[in-house]
């Protein structure tokens, strides 16, 4: 574990359970549980608090302990594709999530001696039951360390309206003043809320900077600028530990079960041949994107895997926005899957490119396995430097 900081060294603190506490996104869940299982190797115990919403299948982990807490989130669940604003669902959790975990860590501390626990950064309302608790809380910031320090300062709460400038607005094409390597139209897609995200982002930042040390998954070789910026304006311990999927896959994670039988069609391809097409767990994209995507495939005249997960396409079940008659027109040319177990994907030999909405773990796990990106990103996290 690399320090940017004077630490205590979790390994020689005599208590050695660690509770987690993963914001229930497939994004955030993988990260996490790479995590818990690099400290698990390094001898730690591991508790896994969890939310109902997303609850990872605990018999793919029997080395942890799993400790289900009340979310509320089925309440507003099924708003999830037509509020596509993710600061909504996010503050939201960190409402309905203070009575459960509080009472959920209380007694975990009682029955045992814990050394700390780390909850999503997204979590920021667990700073204030850790330290009532009096046990200290780490963070693990699943995004860049870039995107930390755009959040840090883009222009939320401006009564400028600077998240809703279109093509139309002479600005469009500008850099914004707070973080001139972003665009306005490359900020726009952050959120459809801005003053809920900022809300979001202001609390997320402030309890951070009020942790005992944030944990990033990334590596100094790719963001070693960004990480001296941020433990000069961060006062609290950074440890660089990424990326976490070079030390263990995420698929035991996986909240949708992976079609492993494409990697038996990807053996057949040739080498450096396929593209790859996955926007992740949770971007929605048009009926009219989706359809643009299908005509660039059709046309580009190589095989293509293209992961297209339920309710992804705002507005229909699955695949109902395909032109006509495209899968019998691809024939064996083109796999459309609900999902794949990507690692594997990036890591064959006949995976020449990945079109990805540039999700950070996307974005490192293509960048470990060398594979060019063709990038659309879609929201919150993805517009960052880099
Ligand atoms: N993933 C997967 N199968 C798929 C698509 C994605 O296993 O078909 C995994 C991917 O390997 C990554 C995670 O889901 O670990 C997606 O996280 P990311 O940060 O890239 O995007 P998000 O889903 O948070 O938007």
């Amino acid at each position: 574990m690399e320090s940017n900081g004077s630490v205590t060294n979790l390994r020689s603190t005599s208590c050695r359970r660690i509770i987690l506490f993963p914001l229930p996104f497939q994004g955030h869940i993988n990260p996490m549980l790479q995590l818990a299982n690099i400290l698990h190797t390094r001898g730690f115990k591991i508790t896994v608090i969890h939310a109902q919403y997303n609850s990872s299948n605990p018999s793919n982990y029997p080395h942890f302990t799993f400790k289900p807490i009340k979310d509320g989130f089925s309440e507003i669940a099924d708003q999830l594709s037509d509020n596509p604003d993710a600061s909504y669902f996010l503050n939201y959790l960190n409402k309905s999530c203070v009575d459960p975990f509080r009472d959920c860590l209380a007694g975990l501390l009682a029955e045992e001696t814990v050394a700390c626990v780390i909850t999503d950064a997204g979590f920021y309302f667990a700073q204030a039951v850790a330290d009532d608790l009096k046990l200290p809380r780490i963070v693990l910031r699943t995004s860049s360390v870039g995107c930390v320090l755009a959040y840090d300062v883009l222009p939320f709460n401006s009564k400028k309206g600077c998240f809703n400038v279109t093509k139309q607005d002479s600005d469009y094409e500008a850099s914004v003043t707070e973080y001139p390597i972003l665009k306005f139209k490359d900020i726009v897609k952050i959120t459809t809320n801005p003053h809920g995200m900022g809300d979001f982002v202001t609390n997320m930042l402030n309890q951070m900077k009020a942790s005992s040390g944030i944990i990033w998954n990334t590596f100094k070789e790719l963001e070693e600028s960004a990480l001296e910026t941020i433990s000069q304006d961060f006062q609290v311990p950074s440890f660089t530990l990424g990326p976490f999927n070079k030390y263990f896959p995420a698929s035991s994670s996986s909240l949708i079960e992976q079609d492993r039988t494409i990697l038996k069609w990807l053996d057949k391809q040739p080498p450096k041949s396929v593209v790859y097409v996955s926007f992740g767990s949770g971007a929605y994209i048009t009926e009219s994107e989706f359809q643009e995507v299908a005509h660039g495939l059709a046309n580009i005249e190589l095989p293509f895997l293209w992961v297209v997960r339920p309710g992804m396409v705002a507005g229909s079940e699955r695949l109902e926005a395909l032109p006509e008659k495209f899968q019998e027109r691809m024939g064996d040319r083109g796999r459309i899957v609900k999902w794949s177990p990507q690692q594997e994907v990036l890591a064959h030999p006949a995976t020449g490119c990945f079109w990805t909405h540039n999700g950070w773990n996307s974005t490192l796990e293509s960048i470990c396995e060398g594979v060019p990106m063709i990038c659309s990103p879609c929201f919150v996290d993805q517009t960052q430097d880099m």
